[in-house]
């Protein structure tokens, strides 16, 4: 019996639906969908954090915050010094001046959200959506609480650390939201499968290695969806991202940015700063007529 990997290699794309997949009848638009998506607001972040990076545009800009309801500090690298080895539950609700800033830009329209995570810490030293236990329960009661909380539909996951197991897939499914990651779509053992995840597999190999450029449209699965991300963070290289950015304009597509509003100050592996990086891609989408800057919840 040949392998998937033989599969992909002898499967030849009609010309046709080749012609398709460069013109962007995927999402059957003819403009690029940009999505700006800033991980980890949680109990701790403080209200001008977010607004320094981003007041300045998200009146034309909508920000996707990756928000964890319930986040415990734990040992993570990025944790203001205070907050670090903590491990008591700071929930989103304690925290009444970053509720009333979310609430006011969400009716705005400034700001969309997605969950991330439930906790956000660490167990036996894996990220919470690998090791972490009941997170069925977790990720409904997630859902839950912060669309009460903010008063909007939360129907986008993004997994901290950006790492998922195959039971933290089905959580997030059963949780009735869809997925920005995907997770390798040719492993059983990785990932739950449907009929059509098996059917994108040799559209989906095409960009990434006959192209090798990302897979620029989001992917129905049929009981979710799932979307690719680009880090625009201090491991980031230039050239790369705006590479993939041109790519995904050429093919109509839709390019999540992934960064952090407390690594803006940081530098590239380029020795500019995040903030740079990110702005500079935004005016480089800008500049091309009829592209989108959309919400998280509105890509699906
Ligand atoms: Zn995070």
């Amino acid at each position: 019996m040949s392998s998937v990997k033989d599969t992909i290699i002898e499967f030849k794309i009609p010309e046709a639906e080749v012609s398709d997949l460069l013109t962007g009848v995927n999402r059957g638009t003819n403009s690029m969908v940009i999505v700006i998506r800033d991980d980890d607001t949680c109990g701790f972040t403080q209200p001008g954090e977010i607004q320094a990076c981003y007041e300045k545009i998200w009146d034309d800009i909508p920000i996707s915050l990756s928000v964890t309801p319930f986040r415990i500090p734990g040992n993570d690298k990025n944790l203001p010094k205070h907050l670090m080895g903590k491990i008591e539950t700071l929930p989103l609700h304690e925290n009444q001046e970053l509720v009333q800033m979310l609430r006011a830009e969400i009716i705005a329209g400034r700001i969309d959200i997605s969950m991330h995570g439930y906790h956000h810490t660490c167990y036996n030293g894996l990220p919470e959506y690998v090791g972490g236990e009941e997170l069925g329960k977790k990720t409904r009661d997630g859902r839950t609480y912060l669309e009460n909380l903010l008063g909007l539909m939360v129907s986008s996951f993004v997994p901290p650390n950006n790492a998922i197991s195959k039971g933290g897939i089905s959580a997030v499914i059963d949780a009735g939201m869809n997925l920005v990651n995907v997770p390798s779509l040719w492993s059983v053992r990785r990932r739950p499968m449907t009929s059509k995840t098996i059917r994108h597999i040799p559209v989906y190999y095409w960009h990434r290695k006959v192209r090798k450029m990302p897979y620029p449209y989001v992917l129905d699965m049929g009981n979710h969806k799932e979307v690719g991300y680009h880090t625009a963070g201090p491991r980031s290289r230039r050239k790369q991202l705006f590479s993939d950015l041109d790519y995904c304009e050429r093919n109509n597509g839709v390019f999540v940015i992934s960064t952090h509003y407390h690594a803006f100050d940081r530098k590239t592996q380029d020795g500019e700063t995040v903030r740079a990086l990110v702005f500079d891609l935004i005016d480089r989408a800008i500049a091309w007529p009829d592209t989108e800057f959309v919400g998280i919840n509105t890509i699906w």
